[in-house]
């Protein structure tokens, strides 16, 4: 499993920014929320903060676990 940090990005749950990872499973990819744990399902491979926020093109990866 993979857990990347999306730097910039803002939870829809609690607000805070800098709060959301990405985590890629077998099962597929959804988004959790380290201040609130907020989760979200993901059908593809483009983060829902980069859906909401065409206008954002700012959002950086950053590996946290590159296993
Ligand atoms: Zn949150």
């Amino acid at each position: 499993m993979k857990k990347r940090f999306i730097a910039g990005a803002q939870c829809p749950s609690c607000s805070e920014l800098d709060v959301i990872t990405l985590v890629e499973s077998e099962q597929g990819s959804h988004m959790h929320c380290v201040e609130c744990g907020y989760e979200e399902n993901m059908t593809d491979s483009e983060p829902v903060a980069k859906k909401k926020k065409p206008t954002e093109q700012m959002i950086q990866w950053v590996n946290i676990d590159s296993d």
